[in-house]
């Protein structure tokens, strides 16, 4: 039985492994990878493609499959299509819906794990602590929760969306019933019959509220701010279509092709051509005007803000299911937690049975920043003071032989972040070659080039409405700036990190009395 499907029949059974089940970490790995979703995962399979095997990927849980493991709460799905939401180089012919549900997902994961044979490289519960760049040895030493191991190359695949991040609220350890975060479903607790208060109105939010509503007896949701909703347009794929993207796979990569370019239309709006978001916008308002009667709601629930400026949701049951007579949208702040319930700034105490979380993600403060050590010691987080950066969104100045995957300003609030992560690993196996064919100890990118890069990521990202769509969003550090996304069509990404470009790097090489370097 391969890792991976050991760990499946983990997931299916709920057990947790024994610690006899767990492979040994090896002392040293040419390439440590951390995570095992997407990013993760892809690389170790392009590693595995190439013919290096020289590899282990730490992953913290029992099981692969990063954020599509931990959502499990009802409802979860992609709202990015289906057709482009899978490796280029294992499409899935399989898809039951134009919009993958998250078992679907996690499964489609654990196929190719298996197809690739990955799971003799994979350490469960190994979640790395710490971090440390050894300059005189040229390489990064290790603490995990199963012990330490060094590497030649630490490629952090931990994903921006993997830390829940739960509000500060006075008296939240008080409250008396069940209190979860969305990414942590507690699935043993029975809503039926109960009160329950979901804080947030996000992307994971407006996937469960519909979904758990019809069971509750009352349903409080506290908004802060009103998202744009628009109409969502999930089909199943009739099984016909699925034989044939199976019998003659150009027909998917076609459909692929026609979704993706799609998609990149959305850019021009969101860069500072506004028609075309004008027009999604009368798309959202007719919606609401559609499901929601009430003035007042309605009020409540129109944004004010740009459309784009957050991430779009889609949703044809969010506004039904607040219209509802036992729901109630609060939109007083927040102001404490008592045993009981929740209370406002208007001083209503909102009486509850359970809490649900859907405040979403450390994203710019991410896990990875306190746990890497660069050359002269310095944390990921001292250098970034809240507001990350690397060069082409992989590789950080300070930190040789660390690779980023999703890192600084490779998000997307309109395609597939496959393609954005696939578009790295291209870079990461060029630097990876690098490596072996010039015997260089490390690489690491110029500082002065760095900045370059930053300033003209900022210079693309100025005008764009998530810069100037006036909303607060996950896409903003605490400086303000937008460090997340990227500001461009993504095949001008893909472009840029097509190929590993050693001349924006300072190498080093082993010689007998230690490290030197060269250029
Ligand atoms: P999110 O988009 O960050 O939304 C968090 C929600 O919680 C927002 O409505 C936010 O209000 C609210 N909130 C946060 N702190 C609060 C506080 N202290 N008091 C009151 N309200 C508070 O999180 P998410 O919904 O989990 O989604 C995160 C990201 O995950 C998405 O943007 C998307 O990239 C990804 N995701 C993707 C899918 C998919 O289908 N592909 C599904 C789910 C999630 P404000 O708006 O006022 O900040």
């Amino acid at each position: 039985m391969s890792a991976s499907t050991e760990s499946r029949a983990v997931r299916e059974h709920g057990q947790p492994e024994p610690a006899s089940a767990l492979l040994p970490l090896p002392a040293h790995a040419r390439t440590v990878i951390v995570g095992s979703g997407f990013a993760g995962l892809g690389m170790a399979i392009r590693l595995k493609q190439q013919g290096q095997h020289d590899f282990v990927v730490l992953e913290r849980a029992a099981d692969i499959g990063g954020t599509w493991r931990d959502n499990t709460y009802p409802g979860c799905g992609c709202d990015v299509a289906s057709q482009l939401y899978s490796y280029s180089f294992a499409s899935n012919p399989d898809w039951s819906h134009s919009y993958a549900p998250q078992p679907e997902i996690l499964d489609y994961l654990h196929d190719v794990a298996d197809r690739y044979a990955v799971g003799a490289h994979l350490r469960f519960r190994a979640e790395l602590l710490d971090a440390c760049w050894d300059e005189d040895a040229a390489l990064w030493r290790l603490r995990t929760a199963r012990g330490e191991l060094t590497a030649q190359v630490l490629v952090a695949a931990m994903g921006p969306l993997s830390d829940p991040a739960m509000p500060e609220l006075p008296g939240l350890a008080r409250f008396a019933g069940p209190a979860f975060h969305s990414a942590r479903w507690d699935h043993s607790v029975d809503l039926r019959g109960k009160r329950v208060g979901v804080i947030g109105t996000g992307a994971s939010a407006i996937q469960f509220v519909p979904q758990i509503a019809a069971q509750l007896s009352a349903l409080t949701v506290f908004q802060r701010t009103a998202p744009w909703v628009l109409p969502r347009t999930n089909a199943p794929i009739p099984p016909a279509r699925r034989r044939a993207y199976r019998r003659v796979p150009v027909l998917q990569r076609v459909a692929r092709g026609l979704r993706y370019s799609g998609g990149e239309l959305l850019v021009l709006g969101f860069s500072g051509r506004t028609a075309l978001l004008r027009l999604l916008e009368r798309q959202g308002r007719a919606l609401l005007e559609r499901q929601v009667r009430d003035p007042q709601l309605r009020a409540k629930l129109t944004p004010e803000f740009a459309l784009g400026c957050k991430r779009i949701l889609f949703s044809n049951t969010w506004y039904p299911t607040l219209a509802d007579p036992k729901s109630d949208v609060v939109t007083s702040p927040l102001v404490e937690v008592t045993p009981t319930g929740v209370r406002t700034a208007d001083g209503t105490l909102h009486t509850l049975d359970a809490l649900i979380f859907g405040t979403g993600f450390h994203v710019t403060d991410m896990a990875v920043g306190a746990r890497v050590r660069g050359r002269v010691g310095q944390r990921l987080d001292d250098v970034w003071r809240g507001s990350p950066q690397a060069y082409r969104g992989t590789t950080v100045a300070g930190f040789p032989n660390l690779f980023l995957l999703v890192g600084p300003n490779t998000g997307l609030g309109h395609t597939s972040i496959v393609y954005m992560i696939e578009s790295q690993l291209r870079y990461v196996e060029g630097a990876l070659r690098y490596l072996e064919r010039t015997g260089a100890a490390s690489l690491e990118v110029r500082p002065d080039l760095q900045d370059a890069y930053n300033a003209e990521v900022q210079r693309r990202m100025a005008g764009s409405v998530w810069t100037a769509g006036g909303c607060d969003s996950w896409y903003l550090d605490e400086t303000g700036r937008n460090s997340t996304l990227w500001p461009d069509f993504t095949f001008r990404f893909r472009a840029l990190v097509r190929r590993f470009d050693p001349a924006a790097y300072r190498v080093t090489y082993r010689r007998a009395e230690g490290v030197a370097e060269s250029g």
